[in-house]
């Protein structure tokens, strides 16, 4: 199969270094302390956040910080197979386990002793990239519960197909057997915060992969920053001048 036309486009029109085109909305849980829809292209998740609260496991309790639970699960519907899948199958297990891993280095969680922060993201149509999507929408959940960060994170992944360095990937790409390098970083500490990968790669190839991953990482960090700026503004207009 040919994934890169002879002009140079991929299967969905897009050039090699391009993202989808990104959305999220906010608060759109009214139970939630914080929510987010992130979507790059057809992929879709929700990310609700609860806390901090106080923990609920007593044994689970750090008296220096607050701690992180995270679950991540697909809906039955997400890929169009209606297939049921499980919150607790491998997969999940350990992308519940990497996203957690992420936000823990992304919270002031000494800020919050003792306490507790409950992440839930949710696949609600798949099409490749989820495990990023899915750290968009966390990122974006916990700063609309206010809880405080060291930076923004952004995620993204980049791969590689016919002989070329391709961003984002969709599930078809995805599905094309090359490697998939999924990155994330804090922008402004120029810190890598996940870097996974599939698939064997050479170094050299790596190299480009990476890089291309990390300038689609500081491209959706951009994005979710003015998102960010732009919800915040609404609010402030929503609720009027203070009163001091
Ligand atoms: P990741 O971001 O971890 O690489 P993907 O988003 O590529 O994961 O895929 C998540 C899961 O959903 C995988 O099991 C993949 O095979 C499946 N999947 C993703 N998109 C589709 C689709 N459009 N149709 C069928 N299965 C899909």
């Amino acid at each position: 199969m040919e994934y890169i036309s002879p002009e140079g486009l991929r299967l969905d029109g897009r050039r090699p270094k391009e993202l989808r085109q990104l959305s999220c909305q906010f608060g759109i849980l009214a139970k939630a302390d914080g929510s987010a829809t992130f979507e790059m292209g057809n992929t879709k998740v929700l990310a609700a956040v609860f806390g901090p609260h106080e923990v609920e496991q007593r044994s689970k309790a750090q008296p220096g910080r607050a701690i992180v639970q995270c679950e991540y699960a697909m809906a039955a519907f997400s890929t169009g197979e209606r297939r049921k899948r499980g919150k607790t199958d491998r997969r999940s297990t350990e992308l519940s386990t990497i996203i957690r891993n992420c936000l823990e280095q992304t919270i002031l969680l000494e800020l919050m002793p003792s306490s507790q922060i409950d992440v839930y993201v949710q696949v609600l149509q798949a099409d490749g990239g989820t495990r990023c999507a899915c750290i968009n929408a966390a990122m974006l959940a916990i700063a609309e519960a206010g809880i405080p960060v060291r930076d923004l994170m952004a995620a993204c992944a980049a791969g590689y197909l016919d002989s070329t360095s391709i961003l984002d990937m969709n599930y078809m790409e995805d599905s094309g057997g090359g490697p998939d390098v999924a990155v994330a970083i804090h922008p402004n500490l120029n810190k890598t915060v996940l870097l996974q990968m599939d698939n064997k790669i050479a170094v050299d190839v790596f190299e480009g992969v990476y890089g291309l991953a990390e300038q689609g990482c500081k491209a959706v960090a951009q994005y979710m920053r003015q998102q960010l700026l732009a919800h915040v503004q609404r609010l402030a207009v929503m609720r009027g001048p203070t009163r001091l």
